[in-house]
Parts: structure tokens; sequence; C-alpha cells
């Protein structure tokens, strides 16, 4: 059957090819990228080509970014999706916003005992229901090793969370999975890191201790463990890192292993 989808899709992929040496720069600054399998390596190299064409990259002013970094961007932001058919997991937003440095950026909550309070606090990254995500590029460039942090991933894994509403932790997943153990296993995780800061709010907790402001926090920090640091997740929450599994459809530990890559506190546990 002729699909438009399709054709457009190889028009793209023929019309702005990546080459062999820009790939190998890639693979080269991304060591979270070892491991992958020859066919997987492919279809990330395609899929972060259709990414840069369907998404605008907007750097502000004091910013300038090489095609490269928007390389760089794009296979980070497309390796959470490599196991999932494409059905559109980003799609409600064009826009990738890059800011040069970590920006003030307005906070409100209600207390209790409903007293509202309004700061301004720093970020490094914000993603909006239906509209852009937006990136400080330090966080950008701190990115792409084996070390539990990527912002791109972090501010992604909120997109998906918001493909069913609110970002709450939970994003829509397949059908084989149990919403019910998904809520038992973040559940789990979520409590637990948060019984360790309220003993000692300088806990040194196994997974970021963001992932303890909510549950929309925790998936995404989660995701971040997930694909940059799967042996301390999996050592801290091994059924997170189960129900991530089953949701992204990988297993990044198979391929640190694969990689040589490990870290001494995961080992020891
Ligand atoms: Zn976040």
């Amino acid at each position: 059957m002729w699909s438009w989808r399709a054709w457009k899709r190889q028009r793209t992929l023929r019309r702005h090819a990546i080459s062999e040496a820009q790939w190998a720069q890639v693979r080269q600054a991304l060591p979270m990228l070892d491991g992958l399998k020859p066919e997987q390596d492919l279809l990330l190299r395609e899929r972060s080509l259709l990414f840069l064409a369907e998404k605008t990259l907007t750097a502000l002013p004091g910013l300038e970014v090489t095609d490269l970094d928007c390389l760089l961007l794009a296979a980070q932001a497309q390796l959470p999706l490599l196991g999932l058919a494409e059905l559109g997991w980003y799609k409600g937003f064009h826009q990738i916003v890059l800011y040069p440095d970590d920006f003030l950026s307005p906070q409100r909550h209600r207390d209790p005992s409903g007293v509202e309070h309004e700061w301004d606090a720093e970020h490094s990254g914000e993603a909006w229901q239906q509209g852009p995500v937006i990136l400080a590029w330090p966080g950008v460039a701190a990115s792409g090793g084996w070390d539990g942090y990527n912002l791109v991933i972090h501010e992604l894994a909120h997109k998906l969370d918001m493909l069913n509403g609110d970002a709450n932790g939970l994003p829509p997943l397949h059908h084989h999975m149990r919403v019910t153990e998904w809520a038992e296993a973040m559940q789990h995780a979520f409590d637990d890191l948060n019984r360790q800061l309220d003993a000692d709010e300088h806990a040194q907790t196994p997974i970021d201790p963001y992932a303890a402001e909510n549950p929309a926090e925790f998936f995404a920090v989660a995701s971040e463990y997930f694909f940059s640091a799967p042996d301390l997740l999996i050592a801290a929450y091994p059924a997170v890192y189960q129900q991530l599994q089953a949701f992204y459809r990988q297993d990044p530990l198979q391929r640190l292993h694969a990689s040589g890559a490990a870290h001494s506190s995961a080992e020891q546990s």
C-alpha cells in the first residue's frame, strides 16, 4: 500500500544525509550509545535526522550551536524511543529552545494552609504541556555519558508523561503493562527516597534526590538513570528498572556491560 508517511520519510532521509564522519563524531561524543547493535545504530541515525527535520531548534542570543551539537541533541532525544514504533511520541511540540545558561523561572506553590508562595527558581530545563522544550546548553553539553545525568532525556521524559494529560509520572503504558504494577514500583521507590531525605536532608540517596520532588520528577530522573546509569538504578530499585524496560522496550544495562563501563557503587551492592 502506498504510504504518504513512508514516502515523506524516505525523501527526508535522502535529502539530509548524515555523513559517516559526522556520525562517528556523535558516537565518540556520546559514550551512552556504546553497546548499540548495528541495526539499532542505523535506526538511531535515521531517526535523529528525521527528528531534526521535524523540530525547530532555536538558540537564544549568546549561544551558537553547530550541526554536530544539533545531532548530539537529536541522538539523545531519540535514544529513549529506539525500541518503540514511530507513533509520534514527541508530537504536540515543534520547538526546542536552547538557552546559553541556566535560567530563572517563576514557581508557584499553595501550601496546605492555603497560602500561595511564589519565587524564582534556577532551572536547566523545562517542558511545557503543548509547548516547547527548553534546555540550558551547559546541561546538554554535560549529558551523554554513563553518569546518571541527562538533561535531554529528562525533559523529553516529561513530554512522554504529558502524552496522556498532566505530567504525573504515568506515561501511556503499552497494552500488556499494568498500571497497578507501574504505580507500585514507582511509589515504593519514591517513598523510599523521601524516607531517606526526611531522616537526613543530605542523605546519599541511590539516585538524584530531585526524584523525590514529585512523581513526575521521579519518572524523569529514573529515565535519566535507566539510560545513563542503569546499573545504579537496577541495584537500588529493580522493579522500577523492570517497568522502564517494559515501557521503553530496551535494556541499557546490557549495553553498559557490553561497553565495559560500570559504576563502582553498583558493583559493590
Ligand atoms: Zn523535571
